[in-house]
């Protein structure tokens, strides 16, 4: 279980998080909601050590974080591995085919033999339903098919969290339903996911937990259920602005 609290981040004299005090529960697939600018990015980026927060507890298990205390690289090469970040622009290798990109990582890191590595990376891409693209490069890939390259590249990595920060923002609609249902399966299969969305539609569908942010702090912090169905006044706002 990954557990903040009172979590703050500054930008300058900026606050990008205030006293956040959440938790992100193993098998749950948490979506985090807000307005542009609210803090959704720093959050998530802050579980990866990406961003580091002034002050707060981060618990990770039995891995206990003082923000306020300086970080071994020891604990943030461990929390790295335990969250796996698929980033916005995918960044897969454009020299390599997309199988030996699934398994860069697990061999290069891991130290998995090729073979293994492979074995898995052609079980994954099967799971993201890119089984026949093994032996294509990314740049003859869809966006929608890179992303889940990604996706794919990220699970091999057995992270005990996948990060996920706006995952289908660049890409069409007919594109973004074959990344949605890849992470609906995922969520099915009860892996543990933190996504940052601004697709209601999807949180409603994939979200054990939702979280709602605005300037820098947390609103709403409960069910799908109770989000959709009994909104504060500020959160039938939002939903309406975004429908
Ligand atoms: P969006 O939906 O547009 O992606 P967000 O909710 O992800 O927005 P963040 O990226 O977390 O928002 O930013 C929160 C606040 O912190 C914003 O006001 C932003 O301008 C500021 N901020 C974020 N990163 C930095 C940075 N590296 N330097 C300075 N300010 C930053
Ligand atoms: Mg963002």
């Amino acid at each position: 279980m990954i557990k903040f609290e009172h979590v703050n981040k500054t930008f300058g004299d900026h606050p990008a998080l205030i006293d956040i005090n959440t938790e992100f529960k193993e098998h749950q697939t948490t979506v985090i909601v807000g307005p542009s600018g609210s803090g959704k990015s720093t959050l998530l980026r802050s579980l990866n050590l990406l961003e580091r927060p002034e002050n707060g507890q981060y618990h990770f298990n039995d891995l206990n974080i003082d923000f306020a205390k300086p970080l071994s690289n020891k604990t943030i090469l461990t929390l790295r591995r335990k969250t796996g970040m698929v980033f916005q622009g995918y960044n897969l290798f454009p020299h390599l085919t997309v199988v030996k990109n699934v398994m860069e990582g697990p061999v290069q890191v891991l130290k998995q033999s090729s073979a293994a590595a492979q074995k898995n990376a052609l079980e994954l891409l099967a799971k993201v339903g890119l089984a026949d693209k093994a032996d294509a490069y990314p740049s003859q890939l869809s966006g929608g098919q890179q992303q889940r390259v990604a996706i794919a590249r990220s699970l091999a990595m057995n992270p005990e969290y996948i990060l996920l920060d706006e995952p289908t923002s660049a890409l069409d609609p007919e594109l973004e339903a074959g990344v949605l249902r890849v992470l609906l399966e995922l969520a099915q299969e009860k892996d543990s996911m933190i996504i940052v969305t601004h697709n209601l539609e999807f949180a409603r569908a994939v979200a054990d937990k939702i979280l709602f942010v605005e300037n820098g702090k947390i609103l709403f912090d409960g069910t799908p259920a109770e989000f959709f169905k009994q909104p504060t006044q500020r959160i039938s706002e939002f939903l309406a602005a975004m429908t």
